[in-house]
């Protein structure tokens, strides 16, 4: 067995820093960690993802930093697999290779007009407030008085909360300077939120059900014939975890509210499916279709509606992307795996390759899911390192091969150049760091000699 094994993980979000935290956790053998990803910044979803008036969901980043405080761990950032780097170049080097990735891209509905103007992946509006530097040319009209969210998960609930917050509650908070003009200036009076089945099958969790109702903009309007439940989700919801009793208790206090007529409005319907996006070049409603449950599923009965709308968000899931030169299951969008183990399309284990998080189990659960998930798949390459299981490595290192490429990685050194610089933007503000949100600023906050950023603090 080798005493130090070099492991690479692509992906520096959750499950990519807690494979890597328990990676350097590790004694015997011990091991270095490089750890790559395709954007200047680390964190994925904790940075890009997590609803900006959502921080103390964020500061999870600090057992981040504690991890890359480590002397045996080195971030690779602005590095991208296929462009800048091969899998098979990585294979080459590293003793293993953790696929960290997440799921890169959103669900389809497949229904007439998903592609018209104006309806979007909530992904994209998501990574837009949040400062992705792939995402600020897009631009979002909300001019219109109803905008439509699709889906009954915690994505859905940040989109409609975040069109829903008031100047005062945007201020503090790290929002791009642009999504907080195009929100404070929306013309948006009503968003509604639109769930295929009904509130008992509803996919959030009670605290971001119940923060719906503390906005101090928006109504919360819920039809209380919707509580009305079938006979199957009465026995569902009887059964149902705690979390589940605690989001319907949640539905029926503001079915009970009276409406306090408040700036804006969030509508939470049930039980309606979208079956198309109608407009001339551009979203001007939406069709959808009254839903009756049939064994837990959702069955269209027929009776269809058409509500107005200038925007569409759709939140209906996000879904992993295939990785060159990695195998990967297009049904399930992910990397077939044995509890992280990667299987090549025979089933066989890829020696040597490993996955964690999304890309591994699908886009389900919160960052703290990821840490038993990354532990789990570290233990098992662990156990293979220790077995002797693992494949030849040069050893060579990724830096050299690089510089040979002409590529100036972005290291953590260069991360906390443009952490430094966002955080002394955000001071005099009142909020915790004014991101720089283009590939341009990015670059050159991540160079700025260290006196540049003693001075800018
Ligand atoms: P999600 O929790 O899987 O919810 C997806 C929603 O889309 C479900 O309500 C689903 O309904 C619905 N849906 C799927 N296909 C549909 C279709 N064809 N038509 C209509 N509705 C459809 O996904 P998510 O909201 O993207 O969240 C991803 C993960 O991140 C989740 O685990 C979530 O909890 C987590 N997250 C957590 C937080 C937080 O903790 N604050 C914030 C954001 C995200 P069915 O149930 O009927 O399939």
């Amino acid at each position: 067995m080798k005493d130090l094994i070099r492991v690479a993980v692509v992906g520096s979000g959750p499950a990519g820093f807690y494979s890597a935290g328990a990676l350097l956790a590790s004694q015997e053998p011990k091991a270095a960690v490089d750890l790559i990803d395709r954007l200047p910044t680390p964190w994925g979803l904790v940075r890009l993802g997590v609803a900006p008036d959502h921080p103390n969901i964020k500061a999870v980043s600090r057992a981040f930093e504690k991890i890359a405080r480590q002397p045996a761990f080195r971030f690779f950032g602005n590095v991208e697999l296929g462009r800048d780097v091969t899998h098979a170049e990585l294979a080459e080097r590293y003793d293993a290779v953790i696929y960290a990735v997440g799921a890169q891209t959103d669900r389809q509905l497949g229904i007439p007009g998903e592609e018209l103007p104006g309806s979007w992946p909530a992904t994209a509006f998501v990574a837009w407030y949040n400062g992705h530097p792939d995402f600020q040319e897009l631009e979002f009209d909300l001019s219109h008085e109803r905008a439509v969210v699709i889906g009954n998960g915690n994505v859905a609930l940040d989109v409609a909360r975040m069109l829903a917050l008031t100047p005062e509650e945007l201020a503090p908070t790290d929002t791009t300077d642009a999504a907080i003009e195009a929100i404070n200036g929306a013309g948006v009076k009503e968003i509604l939120v639109v769930g295929r089945r009904g509130p008992v099958q509803a996919a959030w969790t009670p605290v971001e059900v119940g923060e719906l109702g503390e906005l101090a903009g928006a109504d919360v309007l819920v039809d209380p014939a919707a509580l009305d439940l079938d006979l199957a989700s009465a026995a569902e919801l009887e059964a149902a975890p705690p979390q589940v009793k605690r989001n319907v208790e949640h539905l029926r206090a503001y079915a009970d509210r009276p409406v306090a007529g408040k700036r804006r409005s969030i509508r939470l319907q049930f039980h309606a499916s979208p079956v198309a996006i109608l407009g001339d070049g551009r979203v001007e409603a939406i069709e959808l279709v009254r839903n009756t449950l049939v064994d837990g599923r959702a069955m269209p009965t027929g009776e269809t509606e058409m509500v107005e709308c200038g925007i569409v968000f759709r939140s209906v899931g996000y879904r992993g992307v295939a990785l060159p030169g990695v195998p990967f299951d297009h049904r399930g969008g992910t990397v077939p795996n044995d509890r992280g183990r990667a299987l090549d399309p025979d089933g066989e284990r890829v020696p040597g390759l490993y996955c964690a998080g999304w890309i591994k189990r699908g886009p389900s659960g919160v960052i703290g899911t990821n840490k038993k998930d990354a532990t789990e798949t570290v233990e098992l390459l662990l156990e293979d390192a220790r077995g002797g299981r693992l494949p030849e490595a040069t050893g060579e290192d990724l830096e050299q091969l690089l510089a040979e490429r002409g590529l100036a990685p972005v290291v953590y050194a260069g991360w906390e150049a443009i952490d430094a610089s966002e955080r002394s933007r955000g001071e005099p503000l009142g909020r915790p760091r004014v991101k720089h949100s283009t590939w341009d600023e990015l670059l050159t906050a991540a160079q700025a000699p260290r006196a540049d950023r003693q001075l800018d603090g």
